[in-house]
């Protein structure tokens, strides 16, 4: 992904509001926070939008907020996919929760709404959903699932800001909280770091806004342990620019994943689904392939440079070596598999044709 090509487009229009931020005084908490969690409230539909530091901050403190609330306790079950960044898993630990990973459907990639049903408990509190490559996990089913078992649902939305369903509803709208990342590389992307929570429940918000700064509401009023973990008022200068460009972005990108559909003929890749609704905006153009080093190396000497999301699933890391003992077969094949195509809103039609070329002669 060519980032520079992505935010030079805005250069102009980063460099004045720089020189009016600077001018402000103002570098915490200011106007432009306040600014961007109205716009992306509005943006995906929701009541509420809270600032945090970073994705993986907005996902934990969500938990940490249920837990502030009571309606989560230290030990309760969080049903989360096995097939997912660590990110996701880590936010449920760091809370003090437990996750239990449950296996993707192997099409999709995202977590399969039966296997939930198969691995809940009398423990089990919440199911974490995660768009993973941005294309909306099977929220429908799942919400009929946190209904009949009285569950909440949280999104991990770091990788599908704008992705909508058949009904007009935002990714971010579908749970009862949702954490997003604004790390530079995501569909909507700062230039460092930044995240926030989305919700509908006020109570929840309130919260959340408390825990993200040091739990008070009031200067130096502490009511609960909180963090410090604000969105950085310059990130949101630079997401309130780039916000009203990011339905065009995945617009661009589910065209060029509509090119690659349509121009890679070769039986050696396996192509990712294509939907139409826009409930895929193509964070990633993830394909599967047997022999994936062979056909990195390939694409590298002809230029061609591929990310693998991701080399070793989470339960296989050593930092979740407590999980080691587990076997997520899906999970396992699709980490050996599956490769990352160059895709970003700024990459031509020629640029995806080159590809395509070379895809097919492989
Ligand atoms: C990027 C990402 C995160 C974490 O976001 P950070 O801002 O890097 O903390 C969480 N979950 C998923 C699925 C992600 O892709």
């Amino acid at each position: 992904m060519d980032l520079h090509s992505v935010n030079v487009r805005f250069d102009k229009e980063f460099r004045a509001a720089y020189v009016k931020f600077l001018a402000s005084g103002r570098y915490i908490l200011g106007d432009e926070v306040d600014a961007f969690e109205t716009n992306f409230a509005n943006y995906c539909g929701t009541k509420f939008c809270i600032g945090t530091a970073n994705g993986l901050d907005a996902l934990t403190i969500i938990f940490k907020a249920y837990i502030e609330l009571g309606l989560l306790q230290k030990g309760d079950e969080v049903i989360v996919p096995a097939n997912t960044y660590i990110a996701s898993i880590l936010a449920i630990i760091h809370s003090g929760l437990n996750p239990v990973l449950v296996e993707p459907d192997e099409k999709s990639f995202n977590i399969s709404p039966t296997k939930i049903e198969d691995a809940i408990t009398w423990k089990t509190r919440a199911i974490m959903v995660v768009h993973l490559y941005g294309q909306l996990a099977d929220v429908e089913a799942i919400k009929k699932i946190s209904i009949k078992h009285n569950l909440l649902s949280i999104e991990d939305t770091a990788q599908a800001h704008g992705a909508v369903n058949g009904e007009g509803i935002k990714a971010g709208n579908f749970g009862d909280a949702a954490g997003f990342s604004f790390y530079p590389s995501k569909n909507l992307g700062a230039l460092g770091d930044g995240g926030c929570v989305t919700t509908n429940n006020k109570e929840l918000a309130n919260m959340i806004r408390k825990l993200s700064n040091y739990g008070t509401d009031s200067k130096y009023v502490n009511e609960v342990k909180g963090f410090n973990s604000r969105l950085d008022e310059i990130q949101a200068m630079f997401l309130n620019i780039k916000l009203p460009f990011l339905d065009s972005d995945n617009k661009r990108r589910i065209e060029i994943a509509k090119q690659y559909t349509l121009g890679i003929t070769s039986l050696k890749i396996l192509l990712p689904s294509l939907s139409e609704k826009g409930n895929h905006v193509f964070h990633q153009f993830v394909v599967r392939v047997k022999d994936r080093d062979a056909f990195v190396d390939y694409l590298n000497r002809n230029g061609v440079e591929t990310i693998i999301h991701y080399p070793i699933p989470p339960h296989k890391q050593k930092a979740l070596e407590e999980f080691s003992y587990l076997s997520f077969p899906i999970t396992e094949k699709i980490h050996k598999t599956v490769v990352s195509l160059p895709l970003y809103p700024t990459m031509t039609n020629q640029d995806v044709q080159t590809i395509i070329e070379l895809l097919n002669a492989y």
